[in-house]
């Protein structure tokens, strides 16, 4: 199977040198051939031959609760079964910008698009025509997409994504987007000094998850957010990892932040490809002259996705315990590793914030991917599979090791740890 796959189609890592976190890439680094899973269910993946792993990947993000989610799969089949009309505006639109602008504060408008990139792409596009500006901020180590405004667009000729410890993609020239360091209040306020009245938006994962979870530092986000209003610039938040996900209205609740404009992706589309953009009417209403095909594609806001989307949403919405849930387990998870990794004396750091959490082995060729690949493979080979071999499917990447526990109940962190 795996040989007639790579004559039909490219794998990630042969697209974007350096990588993100792929488990295409990882299988090939380690020798391996990558694992073809036939089927998902709640925190579980089944593979062609029927084995079945605990899922640390969770189709990187989307899926907070479980695979094949029956409320989610029974919205999709029924609207399947009533057919569906692309383009035109359907009332399940309507009922899905409702509810999400119920839920996420300092929003009153939103507009479906088909992924995250596409919905950081749009917001970017909708700052430069709002301000009337073109520049750009966006930080090093932050992911906003594989679109070219980001992976070569903005990447200023530098690095686009990655770690602090691992620089990740290295980007062609950037118009118009400047790099700034992550954390870094004075470097984003001299940027701003060097091209008064001339940049739009800053953009920012404000949880850098594509950097293996690093927290914003106290008063970080609230420094951003007053440069922004003194200057004119607007905030745009990519809650892309972080939406419904750290909480109902995503990190501009939990920091308690407002942002200009903020992207969606991932969970607002309950596993179909679903991103959004959202603002205030003041901002959004920009878009209302120009018509529609300023951000839309074929397949924008199509009701089977729009369903999928509407249903996942309401079930979070439902409940009110969701998200303290979450966290718990997380944390869980995270005790359990800290007292394995210690007692067993291998030097990590963990970061965690939620129920986002990263675990970085430090410089140790045996289980830190990035270390391994400088030199013995083969002790990384061997810790790779003997996780695989237990049912534990995770993606050790070009950075750090994931470990999304999302989904799972405690008995099953308990076997994994
Ligand atoms: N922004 C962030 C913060 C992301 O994590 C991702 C994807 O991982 C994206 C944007 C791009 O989203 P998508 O893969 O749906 O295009």
């Amino acid at each position: 199977l795996y040989q007639r796959s790579s004559q039909l189609f490219v794998a990630a890592e042969q697209v974007i040198p350096g990588g993100v976190n792929s488990p295409v890439r990882a299988f090939r680094a380690v020798g391996g051939t990558p694992i073809f899973m036939k089927s998902a269910k709640g925190a579980y993946l089944t593979d062609e031959d029927n084995k079945q792993y605990i899922d640390y990947i969770n189709s990187w993000g989307p899926m907070i609760l479980g695979h094949a989610h029956e409320p989610v799969v029974e919205a999709i089949v029924a609207k399947a079964k009533l057919g569906t009309s692309f383009g035109t505006p359907t009332e399940l639109e309507t009922k899905i910008a409702e509810l999400a602008v119920s839920m996420v504060p300092n929003i009153d408008k939103i507009r479906f698009v088909n992924s995250g990139t596409e919905a950081c792409m749009s917001a970017v596009r909708l700052a430069r025509g709002y301000t009337k500006r073109d520049k750009i901020v966006k930080f090093s180590g932050c992911y906003h997409g594989h679109s070219d405004s980001f992976l070569i667009a903005a990447g200023s000729g530098a690095v686009t994504f990655g770690t602090p410890n691992s620089p990740g993609v290295t980007a062609g020239t950037a118009k118009d987007t400047i790099l700034a360091r992550y954390n870094d209040l004075d470097n984003v306020s001299e940027i701003i000094g060097q091209n008064q009245g001339e940049i739009a938006a800053i953009i920012i994962e404000p949880v850098a998850g594509n950097m293996g979870c690093i927290p914003p530092k106290q008063g970080f986000l609230q420094g951003l957010r007053n440069l922004c209003d003194a200057n004119g610039i607007l905030l745009i938040f990519d809650e892309v990892m972080t939406g419904f996900r750290l909480a109902k209205g995503g990190a501009q609740e939990l920091f308690g932040i407002k942002a200009d404009i903020v992207c969606f992706g991932k969970v607002i589309g309950g596993g179909l490809p679903v991103g959004a953009f959202a603002a205030s009417s003041e901002i959004m209403n920009y878009l209302a002259p120009i018509g529609p095909v300023y951000q839309a594609g074929t397949l924008s806001g199509n009701p089977l996705a729009m369903a999928a989307g509407y249903a996942m949403l309401q079930a979070i919405n439902a409940d009110s315990g969701l998200f303290q849930r979450l966290e718990e387990k997380t944390a869980y998870l995270e005790n359990g590793l800290r007292k394995v990794l210690s007692e067993k004396g291998i030097a990590y750091t963990i970061n965690r914030v939620g129920s986002m959490i990263s675990v970085h082995f430090d410089a140790d060729p045996v289980y830190d991917f990035q270390t391994a690949a400088k030199g013995d493979n083969e002790s990384f080979r061997k810790f790779f599979h003997g996780l695989l071999e237990r049912g534990v499917y995770i993606a050790p990447s070009a950075y750090e090791t994931w470990f999304l526990c999302d989904a799972l109940t405690y008995e099953d962190l308990d076997d994994t740890i």
